[in-house]
């Protein structure tokens, strides 16, 4: 099949091949049909399997009536939706619409929190017809009435898994309290929950089931790898590992943004160029990270499951879960940024005792036994002879690894993701050089030098302190 045979309209079918793209993906050839008949559609795919163009080409061509090139706002009301669960994301979504609508005279806006509401707002003003939002922002917009969704004909929840997963379900709730009840709405999921069938019960009618992947099933295309270790041993394991295998684009996972701060930062002092994206950073700072991450400039991205979130990384040839993930459909989301587009990818699991359940959990889940490498040379040498005065790899030196402790504080992280850093509580933590908020530095452009005598520097730094600091810009939500 190719595009032309789905009836796409000439201005899509032109931005689509300046694209390069020949045949639809799977998702696009079975959600676009239904969608340009006008019903709704359930659809189960994953990032990295062409799911926003497969809403978008249709929802452009359905919206295409309504182009105008009319300065003014009232010829420009918002007549499709599109929620997403990260800021990340939703700069993905609008970059799609704009790229697929090129060549169609329709606007859009991405609202999202973390930064000045102010543009958005007048953005807003000058009238869009489809917006892109976090809910959280957009009920922002809402309560100060900057926006109006009384003309929304079409809706989608992308991701909605991860977006339950965040807590937004009342959010979602509110959203859909104020739109027109007549419209056609869609809802993507990477997983179907039954807390997700609940959601597009209340939100479908009569929806067209879409699933190009078995339930549940992760990528096929990638290898899986456990490697067994003790978790102070994981980050020199993970150092060896880049360095011998040359790896030269890493996406990394990490449970809190306290790990992945202070992975980031280690793996920089062992000399892999690696910066971390997590939600305490401001958006510039998680695009820039990103940028750099894509250009090659850095080697390792660690990064949080929220702020991984929808990256849109081509060909990534390795993940590796730092951490394993306390829910099982986590190592689902996280394999998904590898093995794309029929390449190979490989999910490279450090896994300790204190993490077996949740190893047996994701087996359980991908009904499959994850190959577990033997040990290599690196462990032997580990074994024989422990590296002399080695810097403790998860605790600071002469501290003892506050594992239950931090468990406690990791789901707390989790929790925090989400939530506007204004209303956050600093989390209890033994030592305020992990739990103090990120602030960037005016001339940290570099990794700073470690201090000789670790923890009594002049002046405490953490890990994401080596990135260039970011574009004015401050929390606001
Ligand atoms: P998504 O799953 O929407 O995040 O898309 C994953 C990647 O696939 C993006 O980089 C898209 O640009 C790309 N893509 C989407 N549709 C196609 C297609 N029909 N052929 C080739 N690549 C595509």
């Amino acid at each position: 099949m190719s595009f032309s045979d789905l009836g796409l309209a000439p201005e899509l079918l032109r931005a689509i091949a300046d694209q390069g793209y020949t045949d639809p993906t799977p998702v696009q050839a079975k959600a676009i049909p239904p969608i340009l008949q006008g019903q709704d559609v359930m659809a189960a795919a994953q990032t990295g399997t062409g799911k926003t163009a497969g809403f978008t080409l249709p929802m452009l061509h359905r919206l295409k009536e309504f182009a105008s090139t009319s300065v003014s706002p009232a010829r420009h009301p918002v007549r499709a939706l599109i929620l997403t669960p990260t800021r990340e994301l939703a700069a993905q979504v609008q970059d799609s619409v704009k790229t697929y609508g090129k060549y169609i005279a329709l606007r859009s806006a991405v609202v999202y929190g973390g930064v000045h509401i102010d543009p958005q707002i007048a953005e807003l003003r000058a009238g869009v017809e489809i917006l892109v939002a976090t809910p959280g922002r957009l009920l922002d917009h809402l309560g100060q009435k900057t926006v109006n969704l009384s003309q929304v004909q079409f809706l989608v929840l992308d991701e909605a898994d991860r977006m339950l997963d965040m807590g937004f379900l009342p959010d979602i709730k509110r959203i859909l309290s104020v739109l027109p009840a007549k419209r056609q709405s869609l809802l993507f999921s990477a997983t179907y929950s039954d807390d997700i069938r609940g959601l597009a019960k209340q939100l479908l009618t009569n929806p067209v089931s879409v699933e190009v992947a078995r339930r549940n099933s992760a990528t096929e295309t990638v290898t899986h790898l456990v490697y067994k270790v003790e978790s102070t041993a994981k980050r020199d394991l993970l150092t060896h590992l880049i360095k011998s295998r040359d790896m030269r684009q890493v996406l990394v996972f990490c449970n809190t943004k306290i790990g992945a701060n202070r992975l980031a930062y280690r793996l920089a002092k062992d000399g892999v160029g690696a910066a971390a994206i997590h939600s305490d950073r401001t958006q510039g700072e998680r695009m820039q990270a990103l940028a750099e991450f894509k250009e090659g400039k850095t080697k390792v991205l660690v990064a949080t499951d929220i702020a991984a979130r929808g990256l849109d990384i081509e060909q990534l040839p390795f993940v590796v879960n730092f951490d394993l993930p306390s829910s099982p459909e986590d190592y689902v989301h996280r394999i998904g940024r590898t093995g794309r587009a029929g390449m190979t990818g490989e999910a490279i699991s450090l896994v300790s005792d204190e993490e077996l359940d949740e190893l047996a959990a994701i087996e359980k889940l991908l009904k499959i036994k994850l190959p577990v490498q033997e040990p290599g040379q690196f462990e032997r040498e580990r074994v024989s002879a422990p590296r002399a005065g080695s810097r403790r790899p998860e605790g600071r030196p002469g501290r003892p690894e506050p594992r239950r402790e931090e468990a406690g504080r990791r789901d707390e992280h989790r929790r925090d993701e989400h939530r506007p850093a204004s209303s956050r509580h600093a989390a209890a933590s033994a030592d305020p050089l992990f739990s103090r908020p990120y602030t960037p530095s005016s001339d940290a452009t570099q990794v700073p030098a470690p201090p000789t005598t670790p923890g009594r520097g002049p002046k405490k730094q953490i890990a994401a302190l080596f990135l260039p600091p970011a574009p004015a810009e401050k929390q606001d939500a």
